[in-house]
């Protein structure tokens, strides 16, 4: 069967349309939810936001939908083992053919799109590559943690953040959320190509104005957009603690409830990563850990052309203006490596050591006086 961009559009949205509503069933009417039709729900997601570039591969869309089938027979002997019910056969069943269907569709598909050219820096086909395993991992652990109950998942989150609190800022800064997070994961394959005019474009004023920062305290008046880090803690603490004790939510809940609903319907009013930005307590605590970052994004300012490829909003998920950021990495830089990528002429962004840098900005402040 040819796959033209309508038919490929309908396979999809005609599964996404059937894996959401065995959600909603699961949800309020039995009560039951099938781990595969997660994945249903991201694979159909995922190949429509990002219609172009699968139309053009679709044996690698086609492997999306494999996963609901994969996790979905992963879990499955699992949660009979729980709960031994006719229900989870019968949305095992669902699940298989929601996923099937579309795999079968279109791995025997043929298309006459051409794969668009974009020259990738292999630095981001690895940061790519390493997003979509730790959020294998973490969705895995998640799929666990609600079953078994919270143990796998406090072991997970535990480690996650001793490497990533106490290790990793060290080393690289934010790095956590350029490559590890999996809510940045989930923002950025699912939100970061959706151009639609957003109902919130803007924050109000007070809000952006809270960026003005303990980060930016440290780091000076080169981080404007590093959040305020009790009015991020505010935020993200208080609807957790709320669902904690007035509903009675248990740990293995409220992380999904609250990071993933409020994730999902947030950044589908929000522009691209303000959820990180301004609603992420960690956003603002990284941000300054960063500053002890051995290595750094330096931009060079005499080489520099002003051709404004790198534009804060159109590459950099934390809406830093590189060009603004002479010698010094700003805070809120999450090492993605995407204005580096953007930049058309060689060695204006580039990656250095920590020590290498100081040495250089010392001498040149010599020089100066
Ligand atoms: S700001 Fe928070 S949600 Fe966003 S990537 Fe960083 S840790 Fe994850
Ligand atoms: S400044 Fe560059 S490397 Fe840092 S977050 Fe922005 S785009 Fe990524
Ligand atoms: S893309 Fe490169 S050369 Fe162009 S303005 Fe940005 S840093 Fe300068």
């Amino acid at each position: 069967m040819t796959l033209t961009k309508q038919r490929f559009v309908n396979i999809n949205k005609y599964a996404l349309w059937a894996a959401i509503i065995v959600y909603m069933y699961g949800l309020f009417g039995t009560k039951v939810i099938q781990p595969g039709i997660f994945f249903a729900l991201a694979a159909g997601f995922f190949n429509l936001l990002h219609q172009k570039y699968f139309n053009a591969r679709p044996r690698l869309a086609a492997h999306l939908w494999l996963l609901p089938a994969v996790i979905g027979a992963f879990t499955y002997p699992v949660l009979l083992e729980k709960q031994p019910s006719g229900q989870n056969a019968f949305y095992f069943l669902i699940t298989l053919i929601i996923s099937l269907i579309p795999y079968l569709l279109l791995i025997f598909g043929t298309t006459e799109e051409q794969p668009p050219k974009k020259e990738r820096l292999k630095v981001i086909s690895f940061r790519i590559f390493t997003q979509i395993t730790v959020f294998m991992i973490y969705a895995v652990f998640t799929a666990y943690s609600f079953i078994y109950g919270s143990n796998v998942a406090l072991f997970f989150w535990g480690m996650f953040h001793v490497v990533t609190v106490a290790i990793l800022p060290f080393l690289f800064g934010r790095v956590l959320c350029g490559w590890l997070c999996p809510n940045a994961t989930l923002q950025d394959g699912l939100f970061k190509n959706m151009t639609y005019p957003r109902p919130i474009p803007k924050l109000p004023r007070a809000i952006d104005e809270q960026s003005k920062s303990s980060a930016m305290y440290v780091s000076g008046e080169i981080d404007k957009n590093a959040p305020y880090f009790p009015f991020t803690l505010l935020l993200s603490w208080f609807p957790m603690f709320f669902c904690e004790t007035v509903f009675d939510l248990t740990g293995d809940l409220w992380y999904p409830i609250y990071f993933m609903y409020g994730l999902f319907i947030g950044s589908l009013l929000l522009p691209w990563r303000k959820m990180c930005t301004h609603f992420c307590w960690l956003s603002s605590y990284r941000g300054i850990a960063a500053h002890g970052s051995m290595w750094r994004i330096r931009y060079n300012r005499q080489k520099c052309k002003q051709c404004k490829k790198c534009q804060a909003e159109e590459v950099c998920p934390f809406y830093i203006d590189i060009r603004n950021q002479d010698n010094e990495m700003p805070a809120t830089c999450c090492l993605c490596f995407s204005c580096m990528e953007a930049c058309p002429f060689e060695g204006v962004i580039t990656f250095r050591r920590a020590p290498e840098e100081k040495a250089r900005l010392k001498a040149i402040g010599k020089k100066a006086a």
